[in-house]
């Protein structure tokens, strides 16, 4: 059973207990019915109090049963709804912990709600693409009002029900919980009245622009998405229809938003990052070593962020230098990013000072050698990270986990620099690595299993989107990304300016076209992977423009130009005629002759040719499913999480238009036929007609 039936005197006591969050699964759904005709049928009874087991109320639908028969079996939430609206006897919801979504929708159609003091209660399902669809849309607005409604609904973010108090909530419970509830319960049943939010009004704002301001809102804060617009469509029927109407049109719109191409990538995407945690070959039970206490070597970009993120979620940090004026800058700069916390008001004093007091500099490896997990985050260079790897085998205390932050180099060749290669693993964070959500985890050829899981443990703990690799150049990020930004730059030799392929990209969705991710991340570190290549290898493809411009000491926004020019203190990219000159020479030297290039065009060689890498990781098995691509890609590049990631977007448009396309730039005057020949996966799926996420 998913619910479970017990009496206090005159009170039923229906509690939902489906782990972890009490998913309003079938199961529930009918426990929670038989509990409310059990009590029904009991003369004893007259009152009856909704809760939930496990500290919680409700965390919504239960996503193991999304998109299976299963959710729509009855009794269905609305089925549910309509019960305990109709019960004979009063029902009160009582609210602890979280209360979302289906959860919420739920105690709406109940006759009163009390919660405990720190109750959240949200209507998320805008995040999926969606909207509230078991009456949300037209209940809540007749329980807080139609703005408040409106905002929780198109935001998706959670409120305290304490704040809700005297709308939503009848009493906040600050004794003893059960105890307080129940105490409500037998209270109201004093009285006959089952009051029911549904026969409250909603009543439109007086302001008559206020549905069209919201809507331009929405417009601009979340472009081209669907689902908060048709949120405020519901809420405003909830103002001008009838509440049946109302919840039938709720209906319609919850059913079109379903089967849209954005709610499909973002549902596609929450899925993934889900899955992205489990390790194929992994046990889910396989033990964890125990990590308390943190060494990070090297305070500098890297280093630093690394720190800040442990620090943040609480573990004590050694962090170590081999100088000490480089360990002064660093933390200098640690320390700097806090004091903009609190300036911004994200941060208090206090905090501050907590953290800083989480962090330990030091010049000395005796101070680092009974850490739990150790991160090397020293200069890109092999000989530099082999010394170091040397130098922790020699005084780290056994079953310490060693990671290296290299973004290039072979992690099994900096495991063999060590006795212990089992205990190394790759930790690629991406910069700022304290805001950034998405870490690459590197599994070595000798990585153990517990060291494994243990740093997924520990992703999650840090708030990270964990993703595994396996060891390649570039890893899965970046490895696609020298796809794309070849792409990018080819585009702007054949004729395309970088005003324009930025812009498409924009278009499409991309946090940051490529050229201006480029000036803001600084264009000399590719150059100088570039100049390595070229020298290595005479027959590597060029990017002249870039090069050239590069040549000129225009690495972009930190020396005041790049792709464009940069304003003193200012990071708005504006258009330079010198790149177009530089663009125009380098075409000349070439023999171009530069012809107009659509929008679509851009978009579809930028894309492809990530995707064109992506199935090379896949088969290769560098990533364990195609999935796990697409999460790389929307936590840690700016993808737009509305197409689901590059491969769940290549699926969309169907595997076998994509291959079309790439035979077609490959086939088209001056196209590049190595670069787009399929991957055999990618030529394989697209015969088939099968898809990179099954
Ligand atoms: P950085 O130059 O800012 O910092 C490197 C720091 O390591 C310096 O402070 C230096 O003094 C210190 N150092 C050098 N040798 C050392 C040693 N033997 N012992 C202790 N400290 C030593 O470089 P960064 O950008 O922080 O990069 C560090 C690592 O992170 C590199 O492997 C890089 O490839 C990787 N990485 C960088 C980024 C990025 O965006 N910058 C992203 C992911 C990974």
């Amino acid at each position: 059973m998913s619910a479970h039936y017990a009496t206090d005197g005159s009170v039923a006591v229906i509690t939902l207990d489906n782990p972890p969050v009490n998913g309003m699964g079938h199961s529930t759904r009918v426990a929670i019915a038989e509990g409310l005709a059990q009590a029904a049928a009991d003369p004893a009874i007259r009152a009856i109090v909704l809760m939930g087991a496990n500290g919680l109320f409700s965390g919504g639908a239960d996503i193991r049963e999304f998109n299976t028969p299963k959710a729509m079996e009855t009794p269905t939430l609305r089925d549910l709804i309509a019960i305990c609206e109709a019960s004979p006897k009063p029902v009160v919801a009582a609210i602890e912990g979280n209360c979302m979504g289906g959860g919420l929708e739920l105690s709406l159609g109940c006759h009163y709600r009390v919660a405990s003091p720190r109750a959240l209660v949200a209507l998320p399902e805008v995040k999926i693409g969606l909207l509230p669809g078991a009456g949300g849309t037209q209940r809540l607005p007749r329980a807080i009002g139609v703005e408040r409604a409106l905002e929780m609904i198109v935001s998706g973010d959670p409120v305290a029900a304490e704040k809700l108090s005297g709308s939503l909530i009848g009493q906040v419970i600050t004794g003893d919980w059960l105890e307080g509830a129940v105490a409500y319960a037998r209270n109201v049943a004093r009285d006959d009245s089952r009051p029911r939010v549904r026969d409250r009004p909603a009543t439109a704002p007086d302001d008559p622009g206020y549905f069209t301001a919201a809507r331009a809102k929405a417009a601009k804060d979340s472009r081209n998405l669907p689902a908060p617009q048709r949120c405020i469509d519901a809420v405003e029927a909830a103002t001008t229809k009838p509440f049946d109407e109302g919840l039938a049109y709720e209906r319609e719109l919850f059913l079109a938003l379903m089967n849209s191409p954005e709610s499909r990538g973002l549902r596609h995407a929450f899925f993934s990052e889900r899955a992205a945690a489990r390790i194929l070959d992994v046990p889910a039970d396989t033990p964890v070593r125990a990590v308390r206490r943190i060494a990070v070597v090297g305070a500098g970009t890297m280093g630093g962020g690394i720190a800040m993120s442990f620090i943040n979620a609480g573990f004590p940090v050694t962090i170590l230098e081999t100088q000490q004026a480089a360990l002064d800058r660093g933390l200098g700069v640690i320390r700097a990013n806090y004091e903009s916390a609190v300036k911004r008001g994200k941060l208090t004093p206090e905090r501050l000072e907590q953290r800083m007091a989480l962090l330990t500099p030091t010049l000395s490896y005796d101070a680092i050698a009974d850490a739990d997990l150790v991160v090397e985050a020293v200069f890109e260079e092999m000989g530099v990270k082999e010394a170091v790897f040397r130098k922790l085998d020699e005084v780290m205390k056994p079953g310490a986990l060693l990671a290296t932050n290299t973004s290039t180099l072979d992690v099994d060749r900096i495991a063999a620099a060590t006795g212990r290669p089992h205990d190394v693993i790759g930790m690629h964070y991406f910069s700022p690595a304290n805001v950034m959500r998405l870490l690459e985890v590197v599994r070595g050829r000798e990585t153990a299993k517990d060291v494994l899981t243990t740093v997924m443990q520990l992703a999650k703990k840090t708030g990270k989107t964990a993703v595994v690799s396996g060891v390649c150049d570039g890893f899965i990020g970046n490895r696609m990304l020298k796809q794309y930004k070849a792409q990018a730059s080819a585009l702007v030799e054949e004729g395309a300016s970088p005003q324009q392929v930025d812009r498409a990209m924009e278009a499409f969705g991309m946090a940051m076209g490529p050229f201006r991710v480029g000036d803001l991340a600084g264009n000399d570190i590719g150059w100088a992977i570039r100049k390595r290549l070229y020298a290595e290898d005479p027959a590597t493809r060029r990017q002249p423009i870039g090069d050239r411009l590069c040549e000129m000491g225009r690495f972009g926004q930190k020396t005041g130009a790049g792709w464009y020019r940069y304003e003193p203190g200012k990071r708005e990219p504006i258009p330079d005629p010198v790149v177009d000159e530089v663009i125009v020479a380098v075409r000349g030297e070439l023999g171009v002759a530069p012809r107009a290039i659509g929008e679509r065009e851009i978009v579809e060689r930028c894309v492809y040719a990530l995707v064109n890498e992506g199935a090379r990781i896949l088969e290769e098995g560098i990533a364990q499913r195609a999935s796990d691509i697409d999460t790389v890609y929307l936590t840690g590049y700016g993808f737009p999480r509305h197409r689901g990631g590059p491969l769940f977007h290549a699926d969309s448009v169907g595997l076998p238009d994509v291959a079309a396309a790439m035979q077609r730039f490959a086939s088209d005057p001056g196209g590049d036929r190595d670069f787009w020949n399929p991957a055999p996966l990618l030529a394989r799926l697209a015969a088939e007609g099968g898809r990179f996420n099954p």
